[in-house]
């Protein structure tokens, strides 16, 4: 926190401190997100010439977090996941460099875990009995990971028609669930209310000013493996891909790349791309269209990759300001490609990743057979969900398996049929 020198509305401007506040500009209701300012040579200086390496977690870069001092962070490790190279993925695109950046290995299996540690650590700050959150199922499952590892009661609003995986680590982690009719929108609003009539901490995306700061830590990991493990002389990467539904995933990483520009760490910005799924295309229409993001009317979300699912999309201002700061582009695929980009990234790299975070690479795909990236294109991916959370959606896009009896010889007779 000791950085930290305001809260800026992305709607007016006007800078509140920290200790004014807790969510949204009060001029401006829900739409007045908070962005969070900093003392750059400040952290420069504590940090030093070389940004901390990306085994140490996330919170090796704490100087960058709006966290208080006295606060330890939670038990439960997050960030530091892994980073690869995908040749075989890159040739096949045409590109000349593809990178994963897989957070589905954080200890709840998303990159929401990044955001999560940081609302832990606030409401441990503020001495919150129950924090609260709503959620399309992995922000619930990472809140609700993180809280037990300190011993912090959670209630989670979530809708029912959540994947069952998601639910399950909910109920494991001994949140108190609820189960909105409803869609994640209708969840959203609900959870605003309780926070408002019962005085809980709440954690929403898009609401909560510190959930982009926790996820912009994925950038700094990013660019700190980068330069380790590149071997190539180091033409900066040119593009990255995030799926995007509430925006503040891209949000986080956009910031991270200002904080990175900022503090001196970074020549460079790369291209933002946002990856949305058809059936939830906000910001994409938003952009192409140029319409205003504060009066556009919300949609009518449908598409199979849940966690990029959203009507209104909370982080909107942010995410849009993202693609455009940044010249970059938002992209929609279908359910179809999502689908099939499950198996193809799996079997590419080995990463199984869920349908949202699948959703990138079918973005990527697109933008590399649209020419919206060339043959120079140095690529990262943030894959954002591991394919464990939704195997119901994963087996729409392989084969069946064999049935064999226990006996040597119908395994003959499979393999004499299939390679005849
Ligand atoms: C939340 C989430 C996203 C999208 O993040 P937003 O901030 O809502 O845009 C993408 N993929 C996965 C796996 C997620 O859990
Ligand atoms: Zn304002």
């Amino acid at each position: 926190m000791k950085h930290v020198t305001g809260l800026r509305c992305v709607i007016c401007g006007k800078v509140y401190q920290p200790d004014e506040l807790l969510y949204v500009c009060p001029d401006h209701g829900n739409e007045g997100i908070l962005d969070v300012e900093y003392d750059y040579a400040a952290i420069r200086a504590e940090i030093g010439e070389h940004l901390p390496a990306a085994s140490g977690g996330m919170f090796g870069y704490r100087p960058f977090l709006p966290v208080a001092e006295h606060v330890p962070a939670p038990p439960l490790v997050v960030g530091g996941t892994p980073l690869q190279e995908a040749p075989h993925l890159a040739q096949a695109a045409g590109v000349a460099e593809l990178w994963l950046k897989d957070d589905g290995r954080n200890p709840t299996a998303s990159l929401k875990d990044r955001a999560s540690a940081v609302a832990i650590m606030k409401a441990q700050e503020l001495g919150a009995e129950i924090v609260t959150t709503a959620s399309t199922g992995n922000a619930a499952a990472a809140l609700a990971g993180l809280a037990a590892s300190v011993g912090q009661k959670t209630v989670i609003f979530v809708p029912k028609s959540a994947p069952a995986a998601k639910i399950a680590q909910l109920l494991v982690y001994g949140a108190t669930v609820l189960l909105v009719e409803g869609t994640y929108d209708d969840a959203f609003d609900l959870c605003l209310a309780a926070t408002e009539k019962f005085g809980w901490y709440c954690r929403n995306t898009g609401y909560n000013p510190y959930m982009a700061e926790g996820k912009k830590t994925v950038t700094f990991e990013l660019y700190a493996q980068l330069r380790q493990q590149r071997t190539a002389v180091a033409s900066p990467i040119t593009h990255l891909f995030v799926s995007v539904g509430d925006g503040c995933i891209i949000s986080g990483v956009y910031k991270g790349v200002r904080d990175l520009v900022a503090a001196g760490y970074l020549a460079q910005m790369p291209k933002i791309v946002g990856v949305q799924a058809a059936g939830s295309a906000y910001l994409h229409d938003a952009w192409a269209n140029d319409e205003d993001v504060l009066t556009k009317p919300p949609i009518a979300a449908n598409t199979v990759a849940d966690s990029i699912s959203a009507g209104l999309p909370r982080d909107r201002i942010k995410a849009v300001t993202a693609v455009r700061q940044t010249s970059g582009a938002f992209i929609t695929v279908t359910d179809a490609q999502i689908l099939a980009a499950i198996p193809t990234l799996a079997q590419g790299s080995g990463v199984f990743a869920e349908p949202a975070s699948a959703a990138t690479y079918a973005g990527f795909l697109k933008a590399a057979q649209t020419g919206l990236i060339g043959p120079d294109a140095r690529v990262a991916l943030i894959l954002t969900g591991n394919g464990l959370k939704d195997v119901q959606s994963a087996m729409k896009s392989v084969g069946q398996a064999v049935t064999v009896p226990a006996d040597i010889t119908a395994v003959e007779r499979v393999f004499n049929k299939t390679l005849a």
